[in-house]
């Protein structure tokens, strides 16, 4: 299926269950697999993960559009957006949709992996930042082949 179909399906379930128009964008985005759909609030778009599409039907799709056109709807409204909100699980109940899927926060992007563990050299010093847990005895130093502990770093602040 083609964004622009799906464009006109969310317009359609818009209008259909929320008696309100849809006026922004609605695409597929292929990277979308751990969740059915998202709304970004920045931009007021919508997208929906072909995945689920092909895996689940239109059916249980159109549950996802209404998800997001829950958020979408109650955002614009400036009433409680969030999955949280007594605002959403009342309108999303209303309307049969879906609880699964994921809001993004306005403007958020999703942070790179913080660097948990180092790997010091016991020999020349050599330090190799990790993200995951790494067993030591598995590696050796890339520059002298030496002996590496493992440590775990501290973080001041998690933001
Ligand atoms: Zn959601
Ligand atoms: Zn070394």
């Amino acid at each position: 299926m083609q964004d622009q179909l799906l464009q006109e399906w969310v317009e359609r379930v818009s209008l259909q269950f929320f008696g309100l128009p849809f006026r922004h964008r609605a695409t597929f985005n292929g990277r979308l697999k751990s969740t059915g759909g998202r709304y970004f609030t920045k931009s007021h778009n919508i997208e929906i993960s072909p995945h689920q599409l092909r895996n689940f039907g239109e059916e249980e799709t159109e549950k996802i559009i209404k998800h997001e056109l829950c958020h979408y709807h109650l955002h614009i409204m400036k009433r409680g957006y969030n999955h949280r909100d007594e605002d959403f699980k009342r309108l999303l109940a209303q309307v049969g949709g879906t609880r699964f899927c994921k809001a993004l926060p306005a403007g958020e992007k999703r942070k790179p992996e913080p660097y948990r563990f180092k790997l010091l050299c016991k020999s020349c010093g050599t330090e190799y930042l990790r993200k995951r847990k790494t067993d030591p005895r598995r590696y050796a130093c890339g520059k002298c082949r030496g002996q590496l502990l493992l440590y775990k770093l501290d973080f001041i602040s998690k933001t």
